[in-house]
């Protein structure tokens, strides 16, 4: 485990509510934020940071700038099953007795910790089927092996975080809004009186599109869908799981729309000329190189592209038995 870069740190953000910002040892992805929320005399806490060797210290940290303690934490609400949002929730839960409260889709995130085996065999398989040389994948599954889960221990939410479901604090009630696209089980919160929205990682300040692949039918469909629920809203300030907080919301996530229809119009026009598989097709998305680093990243990205291009009738899959090309429906009408 590389020594880490920085420490835990707390601050407020308005009263009865804190940002803890705590530290990742993912490169590009140097931090996440859990928040604080007062409730009468203790916290809710939404989203935890990511398990690893002194992370809780960390968390007590933060905690301690801002006078607070894990001790004050009365429950914890997780934003979605991604380890950095849930992955220290079990030691809090010990610790405190608080209940865990996440959306009931959280297979995606749950599969890497209660079956390791099963979760890399399914990234390998995407890796496959993306056209990923068999050596570059071996190299691939010989790092995930020893790379530890990032999550204390699984334990099963006391309770679905479903839409409707509300979150009482002192700055008022907080409704959940189900937001899947970058994962499944994501959802925000908000608190309508004061227009406050804590976004996840469904919108965040600098943008940037991850998403789950495999494990629901359309995540693009699916995170276009999520930013129409939350634009709805007419938050004033988002509090997104990186990053400091942003105004603006209504900008951040017009821009995410952009992003993805350009990433779109990429992914058609390099299907454009004949059958691509999504190895072929990810450099055209991106500006910056593929790489074995972010190509566990980028790949289901891509595959996320061509599948929603695919439900909307704009290119077909052509599987030759060992990889899955994608092509142009145009040009399939076209030859016949
Ligand atoms: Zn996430
Ligand atoms: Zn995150």
């Amino acid at each position: 485990m590389p020594r880490r870069r920085e420490l835990g740190r707390g601050e407020r953000v308005i009263p009865g509510l804190w940002r803890l910002r705590l530290a990742l040892p993912f490169p590009g992805v140097p931090h996440c934020n859990a928040w604080a929320l007062a409730c009468d005399g203790g916290i809710v806490l939404v989203d935890t940071g990511m398990d690893e060797p002194g992370s809780m210290t960390e968390l007590e940290r933060a905690f301690d700038q801002v006078g607070l303690s894990v001790d004050d934490v009365r429950l914890v609400v997780c934003t979605h099953a991604h380890v950095d949002h849930w992955g220290q929730a079990a030691t809090v839960c010990d610790r405190t007795g608080a209940q865990m409260w996440m959306h009931p889709n959280h297979e995606h995130g749950f599969a890497g910790a209660t079956d390791p085996a099963v979760a890399l065999a399914r990234r390998l398989e995407i890796g496959r089927q993306s056209g990923v040389p068999r050596a570059a994948l071996e190299r691939y599954a010989e790092r995930a092996r020893e790379m530890p889960s990032g999550i204390a221990r699984v334990i099963d939410p006391d309770r679905a975080l479903v839409a409707g479901v509300s979150i009482e604090s002192d700055l008022g009630q907080w409704t959940v809004y189900e937001t899947p696209g970058h994962a499944p089980s994501h959802v925000c919160l908000f608190q309508p009186e004061r227009r406050l929205l804590i976004s996840g990682d469904h919108v965040l300040g600098r943008i940037s599109l991850y998403f789950d692949y495999g494990w629901t039918p359309d995540p693009i469909g699916e995170f276009l869908e999520s930013l129409d629920r939350v634009d709805r809203l007419d938050a004033r300030l988002a509090l997104s799981g990186h990053g400091k907080p942003f105004l603006d919301v209504h900008g951040h996530i017009e821009g995410n729309r952009r992003l993805v229809a350009e990433r779109l119009g990429a992914a058609l026009r390099a299907v454009a000329d004949g059958p691509r598989t999504a190895l072929e097709i990810t450099p055209c998305l991106h500006d910056e190189p593929l790489s074995e680093a972010n190509a566990g990243w980028w790949l289901p990205e891509t595959l996320c592209y061509m599948r929603h291009l695919e439900l909307t009738g704009r290119v077909l899959r052509e599987p030759d038995g060992q990889v899955e090309r994608w092509v142009a429906a145009e040009i399939v009408d076209s030859s016949n």
